[in-house]
């Protein structure tokens, strides 16, 4: 009886107690950090040696407007509202970023050689009206004009869109968090979760904390992660390559050029993407694949790449590109096109676990953070 009241008097002693704990130091997981600092003392675990290794990194840095998306999904409405705070956040922690505008463009193929394409069209239009979304129509010769590259017949100009280097974004998110309570713990990989009088006993390596509230945003692992709490989510993951176009070819991209999303596709249909750092990217595509740690097997050859992007850009060669890297994504089903984040609470433990964050995750990051401080209450 002593000895075991003695055990567990010491157990408490050296368990480090935490308002907050953080499972991922990702862009979502520190900008959820970052906003919960100003609540209580903060704690996130990171099972790779850095924050930022995985999705964070592997993305198009594109700061998105909304308009492929489903106007009612979280995820559309996130990307709105995060977006604007992203510029903000840019502008103050001297992020680079730059308001490329983005195109999307309707070409010949698309109006007389596959039926049904032109209706993603008038879907876009639609989705920009109902979130209020600036955009202008284009012509081919208007679009060229801009974007000598580029053939079509015609577009849509979303002027707001914006690039950011990603991994300056999340250093500067990071460096934010300096003066506050929070501590960032990396090498510690979560792999067990219980529940404990008021709040949660987290394991991590060989160290074990306590915290009132626990938040899973550990991106394309949260669903295993949410498992260890016996919360049953399912990831699918599409992988998503890219080639980079090489200075040589002599290809301009003053800003994001994309086709019309491709019927049938979970994704948005190859495209290009200047980075901040003068490079020019040629994807993502999106491949089925089986695991969240599928980067490399059996990649995507570029003259698929190339008969992709051919009807807008038919001068581009295999020898032109070449392979740049590529990102994952999880997504909530395999079956619709769409899929949503899904951020939920559990209904009785205090945890909070996001699931199927995809793109436009980036954009959407400092929102998700507002969003989950919201819950607090
Ligand atoms: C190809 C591609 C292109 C994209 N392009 C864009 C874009 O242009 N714009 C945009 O807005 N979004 C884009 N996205 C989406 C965006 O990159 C992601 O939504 C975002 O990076 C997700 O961040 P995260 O913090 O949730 O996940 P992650 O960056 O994956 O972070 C999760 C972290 O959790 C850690 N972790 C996992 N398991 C554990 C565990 N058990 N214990 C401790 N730590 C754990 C991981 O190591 C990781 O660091 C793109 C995604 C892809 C794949």
């Amino acid at each position: 009886m002593f000895t075991g009241l003695y055990c567990h008097c010491l157990y408490l002693e050296i368990m480090k107690t935490y308002d907050f704990i953080v499972i991922g130091a990702g862009v979502v997981g520190c900008a959820i950090a970052r906003e919960l600092s100003s609540h209580g003392s903060v704690l996130v675990l990171e099972r790779r040696e850095r924050p930022g290794m995985e999705t964070s990194r592997y993305n198009s840095g594109v700061i998105h407007s909304g308009i492929h998306l489903p106007p009612s999904f979280l995820k559309a409405r996130l990307a709105r509202e995060g977006s604007a705070l992203v510029r903000e956040f840019c502008q103050q922690f001297n992020v680079p970023n730059r308001e490329v505008g983005m195109h999307i463009v309707v070409t010949a193929q698309d109006c007389f050689t596959q039926v049904g394409q032109l209706k993603q069209f008038t879907k876009l239009l639609q989705r920009a009206r109902e979130q209020d979304i600036r955009i202008e129509v284009k012509s081919g010769r208007a679009i060229r004009t801009v974007e000598p590259s580029v053939r079509c017949l015609l577009g849509v100009h979303v002027p707001g869109v914006r690039i950011i280097d990603q991994c300056a974004f999340l250093a500067a998110l990071i460096d934010d968090m300096g003066n506050s309570s929070t501590t960032i713990d990396c090498c510690m990989e979560v792999t067990a979760i219980e529940p404990v009088n008021s709040g949660l006993v987290v394991t991590a390596g060989s160290s074990r904390f306590r915290a009132s509230l626990v938040i899973n945003a550990a991106g394309l692992y949260a669903d295993q992660v949410a498992r260890l709490a016996d919360v049953q989510f399912q990831h699918y993951y599409y992988r998503g390559e890219y080639y980079e176009i090489e200075p040589s070819a002599g290809i301009t991209a003053n800003g994001l050029v994309y086709p019309l999303p491709p019927r049938h596709s979970k994704g948005l249909g190859i495209h290009l993407t200047p980075t901040t750092d003068g490079r020019i990217l040629l994807g993502p595509n999106t491949k089925r694949v089986s695991g969240p740690d599928d980067y490399r097997s059996d990649k995507t050859p570029p003259e698929k790449f190339l008969s992709a992007v051919r009807a807008f850009l038919p001068s581009l060669t295999t020898a032109d590109i070449s392979w740049a890297f590529s990102g994952i994504r999880p997504k909530t089903t395999d079956e619709s096109i769409e899929s949503d984040f899904v951020i939920e609470k559990h209904p009785e433990l205090p945890l909070i676990n996001l699931i199927g964050i995809e793109s436009p995750g980036l954009t959407a990051s400092l929102a998700v953070g507002n969003y989950v401080s919201q819950q607090l209450s």
